[in-house]
């Protein structure tokens, strides 16, 4: 890796932009001591965009020491007002830089440019919510005796090592940076390795909005590195993660190591119920959208619809109309494009290997499971892909694809609905789909409540569903709203005012009115 820190790129859409390759630390760009480099490819030619540099454990012991440095010294002087200020001004700059942060979107994650600037209102939004919070954090005072006065406050937690995915890269770096900034909290923040460039140039905006340093801190790093060095950092005080389960996994025993407060939010597979009584041509828009929407790399993405007997071949007819109508696959800066790339060569050929599995298995293929021809052959394309006919035993039924594939089935009774719903490891979202508005509200709380099933033989000692409830749509998660799972989708909440809470430490006041000893 050469010393360079910044090189000026031109997107395939003709847009040109400075380019941060360094480490964000102290509000200066530095280059990794590590002398590693990562190699961002664009997944849409597979061609190198750039290299940038890779934190090593000396550089996450620099960025921790900063936040450190920070958390103690000028930002516990700023108030919680002040804090609000500071995030509402990075959201207005962001904001200005919609195009180009979109653009760096498109072309490194592969994302279609419309998708890239939503997550742009994100990250704004998300900022500017938790702005609003930053002063109205409350505590409580609590009654005991006469002689005791006792009163709580919500303090920040400290140090917060956040690490994040690549399907959003800045909605995923706005949940995290938002409510722990808005608490008080300074935070080192590693990006995924696929996806460092947009986060790098929303990083020159910190400095700009009036951040002190050492408040963020971004260092680019691989997970086995950077991100493990981040999470069992004795000087990190919280970590919050989102990516898979496994990885979450090994985040959890790290961070066990000075008993860090944890966020987890990983992986799902989420199941879409589609009753008898439902707005047929409604439920098959949402399934679509909930599936292949972000090229099916959602944590939420409703990837097992279950259908009532009777409206089974109807439904799948118009889901597959949807598809046919609407999955246009291609290059994402083109307008009506709906699906680009998968992110990376891995992602690409995890999805293809899901779909052999599948045709292996016995379902039936009755729409995609092929590479797309993409941009000129080149690309890590692949065609939205409808299995029917799944077994509940099978892995394209089970296990988290991760990729524009659904695994369809049907079901004869709201019990077996539910007990098949249900029976899963993971926990995140549900969609269920009726005209019937007690049907809809009891089969959310069953949902969530769960139920013994016979099936259930990979659940283990834990039973109580899903934690995120659509009825009548799919995945149309808002930030005013918590989100997280149970089982092994995840720890924690955020999002909404869980969301802040859980980057604050309720700290107990007792004043003695009474006696001197
Ligand atoms: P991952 O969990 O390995 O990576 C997510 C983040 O964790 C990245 O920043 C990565 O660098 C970091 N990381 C990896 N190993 C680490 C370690 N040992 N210690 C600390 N940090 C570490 O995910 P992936 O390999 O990029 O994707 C694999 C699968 O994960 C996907 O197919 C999908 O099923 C799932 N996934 C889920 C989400 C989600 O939103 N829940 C997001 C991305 C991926």
């Amino acid at each position: 890796m050469t010393s360079s820190l910044f090189t000026t790129l031109t997107a395939p859409n003709g847009r040109s932009f400075d380019q941060p390759l360094g480490l964000f630390i102290n509000n200066e760009w530095r280059a990794a001591k590590s002398g590693d480099g990562i190699t961002v490819v664009s997944p849409i030619n597979e061609e190198e965009i750039v290299k940038v540099h890779a934190a090593g454990a000396q550089d996450v012991d620099d960025a921790v020491k900063a936040a450190r440095e920070a958390f103690k010294g000028p930002w516990s002087k700023i108030g919680p007002t002040e804090r609000g200020e500071l995030l509402r001004k990075l959201a207005d700059l962001a904001e200005e830089q919609t195009e180009t942060l979109a653009t760096i979107d498109t072309w490194n994650n592969g994302k279609r440019l419309s998708s890239a600037k939503g997550d742009v209102g994100e990250l704004t939004s998300v900022l500017r919510f938790y702005a609003g919070f930053a002063d109205k954090l409350y505590g409580q005072v609590i009654s005991t005796t006469e002689s005791k006065f006792a009163y709580t406050s919500r303090e920040p937690i400290g140090v917060c090592g956040q690490i994040i995915p690549w399907n959003y890269p800045l909605g995923m770096a706005a949940w995290k940076m938002a409510p722990a900034l808005a608490a008080g909290n300074t935070i080192v923040l590693k990006p995924a390795e696929q996806t460092p460039l947009s986060i790098l140039v929303f990083a020159t905006l910190i400095d700009r909005s009036g951040f002190p340093p050492g408040v963020i801190n971004i260092v680019n790093g691989f997970g086995r590195t950077a991100g493990a060095s981040l999470a069992g950092h004795v000087g990190v005080d919280k970590v919050a993660f989102t990516g898979s389960t496994n990885t979450g996994r090994e985040i959890m025993k790290l961070a066990a190591t000075n008993l860090k407060e944890i966020t987890l939010e990983t992986g799902g597979k989420s199941p879409l119920i589609v009753f008898e009584d439902a707005d047929l041509d409604n439920a098959s828009k949402w399934a679509h959208y909930g599936i292949m929407a972000n090229q099916g790399q959602i944590c939420t993405a409703t990837s097992r619809i279950l259908v009532h007997e009777t409206i089974y071949t109807k439904f799948v007819d118009l889901f597959i109309g949807r598809v046919k109508q609407t999955s246009k696959v291609g290059n994402p800066f083109e307008a009506g494009t709906f699906q680009g790339p998968q992110v990376s060569k891995a992602q690409y050929e995890r999805v293809l290997s899901y779909i052999e599995k599948g045709k292996q298995e016995g379902a039936t293929l009755r729409f995609g499971g092929k590479p797309h021809q993409g941009v000129d052959g080149k690309g890590f394309f692949v065609e939205p892909t409808v299995f029917t006919d799944v077994k509940d035993n099978m892995k394209i039924y089970r296990e988290e694809v991760f990729g524009p594939l659904v695994a369809i089935s049907s079901f004869t009774t709201e019990e077996e609905a539910i007990e098949r719903a249900n029976d899963t490891f993971y926990g995140l979202g549900a969609a269920i789909f009726t005209e019937n508005i007690t049907r809809a509200h009891q089969f959310a709380k069953k949902i969530e409540a769960g139920s013994e099933s016979p099936l259930s033989h990979r659940r283990v000692n834990i039973d109580y569903g899903f934690s995120v409830v659509w009825i009548n749509s799919s995945n149309d998660s808002d930030f005013r709203i918590p989100f997280g799972g149970v089982k092994q989708s995840g720890i924690g909440r955020e999002l909404g005012e869980a969301g802040i809470t859980a980057y604050t430490t309720v700290k107990a006041v007792h004043v003695n009115l009474g006696t001197r000893l």
